[in-house]
C-alpha cells in the first residue's frame, strides 16, 4: 500500500474524535512525500550547476533550472536525467532580464514551496574578463541585481551565491579563513565576485527580506562518478584539470606548467582541489541551513583544507590513472597567487558538511569523464 493510501485508510477508520488530531499529524507527512520543495538553480546546466542539480534531487528537493546556454549545452539536461531519472524543469532565459526572471520565479512559487535560489549564472574566465570587462560587469553584476529584485518581488528570500576564493587574493595566512581581508581584485572577473558579495550583504542589511550564503569555492575538479555529466569547456580550457585531461587525450599540445620557480617546495603553485560532487553537496547543505537559520548572511569557504602543487597533481593523475601526462615547465602566468588553500572549519561546523572524496578520486572521475567524451 502506498504512503498516501495508508494515511487515507487511517483517517477513514479512526474514531471521529481522533480524526482532527490525526489529520494534524498525518497531512503534513503526506505533503512532505507529495510535494518536494523547489530550488531554483540559475546556470543549472553549467559545470558546478549541473552537479548541484543532481545533488539537490538526491536530497529530496525539486531543482528547477534557469539557463540561457551561453556557456553550456542543452544536452546536459539529458545527462542529469540519466543519473536522476528525471529531466529537470527548465526556464531558458537571460538572467539580466528582471522581468523574465520574475515570471519564472512567480511560476515556481505558484507551483510549490520554493526553498531558495542558487545563483551560478555568470561569466567565469579570468583572462577573458580582462579583454571584455564591460561584458563581465554587465552580465555578472547585472544578473545579480535583477535576481535580487525578482526575488524581492516574488517573495523568495533564500539565496546561495557562487563566489570564489579569488576574493582573498594572496592571503597573508594559509589556510585562509573567512575573516581574511578582501584584497583589491586582480581581474574584472574577481572584482565582479567581490561586488556581488557586497551587493548581497547590502541588500541583507536593508529592509529587503533576504538570507544568503556566500560560497567561496577553491578549485572544483572532477565529474559525477557516472561520467554522465562533467566539465564542458567551450574552446581552449583555461583551468588546469580540463587542459590536462585534453592534453593526455591528445586533443591539445602538452600542458605548460606555469612557473616552477615559486617559493614552494617543488617550485609550482599550490591550490586546494575539491571534487565537484563534494562542492555540489555543500550547496544543498547551504539551502537546508538557510531554511532553518534565516535571517542570516554568511560567507563559507568550500575546500578540502589541503594544498597540492601542480607537480603533485600531475604525479597523482599519472599514478591514479596509469597514464603519462605530457607537460613542460613554462613561464609564470600573470596574476597567479603562489599558494592558497582553505580553512573550511566554518562550513563543517555550521553546515554539517564535509568532503567525501580525495584528490585521487577526483582525478579518476575527471579522466573517466574525458574518456566518455571521446566516445560520445
Ligand atoms: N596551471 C598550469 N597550466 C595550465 C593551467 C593552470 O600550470 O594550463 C596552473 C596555474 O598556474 C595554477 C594551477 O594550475 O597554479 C590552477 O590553475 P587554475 O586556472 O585551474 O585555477 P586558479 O588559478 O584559478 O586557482
Amino acid at each position: 500500500m502506498s504512503v498516501c493510501k495508508g494515511i487515507y485508510h487511517v483517517l477513514i477508520y479512526a474514531k471521529t474524535e481522533h480524526k482532527v488530531a490525526l489529520r494534524m499529524v498525518l497531512i503534513p507527512i503526506l505533503n512532505l512525500n507529495m510535494e518536494k520543495r523547489i530550488v531554483i538553480v540559475t546556470g543549472g546546466a553549467g559545470y558546478i550547476g549541473s552537479h548541484t542539480v543532481v545533488a539537490l534531487h538526491e536530497s529530496g528537493y525539486r531543482p528547477v533550472i534557469i539557463d540561457d546556454f551561453s556557456n553550456s549545452k542543452p544536452e546536459v539536461l539529458d545527462g542529469i536525467a540519466k543519473i536522476t531519472g528525471v529531466k529537470p524543469q527548465l526556464f531558458s532565459l537571460d538572467c539580466r532580464s528582471k522581468n523574465d526572471l520574475l515570471e519564472a520565479l512567480q511560476s515556481c512559487t505558484a507551483d510549490g514551496e520554493v526553498a531558495g535560489v542558487i545563483h551560478f549564472a555568470a561569466y567565469k574566465a579570468v583572462g577573458e574578463s580582462t579583454e571584455k570587462p564591460l561584458d563581465y560587469f554587465e552580465n555578472n553584476i547585472g544578473s545579480t541585481v535583477s535576481l535580487l529584485a525578482a526575488m524581492s518581488e516574488s517573495g523568495v528570500s533564500n539565496l546561495v551565491f557562487s563566489s570564489s576564493c579569488t576574493v582573498y587574493g594572496q592571503p597573508d595566512q594559509i589556510p585562509v579563513d573567512e575573516s581574511a581581508p578582501i584584497l583589491p581584485a586582480e581581474s574584472p572577473y574577481g572584482y565582479t565576485k567581490q561586488a556581488c558579495e557586497r551587493l548581497i550583504m547590502d541588500a541583507f542589511k536593508s529592509s529587503m527580506p533576504l538570507s544568503a550564503c556566500l560560497l567561496r569555492y577553491f578549485n572544483p575538479i572532477g565529474a559525477h562518478q557516472s561520467a554522465n555529466i562533467g566539465e564542458l569547456p567551450i574552446g581552449h580550457p583555461n583551468n588546469l584539470i580540463p587542459y590536462l585531461t585534453q592534453a593526455v587525450a591528445g586533443l591539445r599540445n602538452p600542458l605548460t606548467v606555469f612557473g616552477n620557480d615559486y617559493p614552494t617546495e617543488d617550485g609550482t603553485c599550490i591550490r586546494d582541489y575539491i571534487h565537484v560532487m563534494d562542492l555540489a553537496r555543500a550547496h544543498v547543505a547551504s539551502i537546508a541551513w538557510l531554511e532553518s537559520n534565516s535571517p542570516s548572511c554568511e560567507a563559507f569557504n568550500l575546500g578540502t583544507g589541503t594544498g597540492k602543487s601542480v607537480s603533485e597533481v600531475i604525479a597523482a593523475f599519472e599514478k591514479t590513472n596509469g597514464i603519462e601526462v605530457p607537460y613542460a615547465f613554462g613561464p609564470r602566468r600573470s596574476g597567479d597567487v603562489v599558494a592558497i588553500f582553505a580553512n573550511a572549519e566554518k562550513a563543517h561546523r555550521e553546515l554539517g558538511w564535509n568532503c567525501e572524496f580525495n584528490l585521487e578520486e577526483a582525478l579518476r572521475d575527471a579522466w573517466k569523464w574525458q574518456l566518455q567524451l571521446a566516445q560520445a
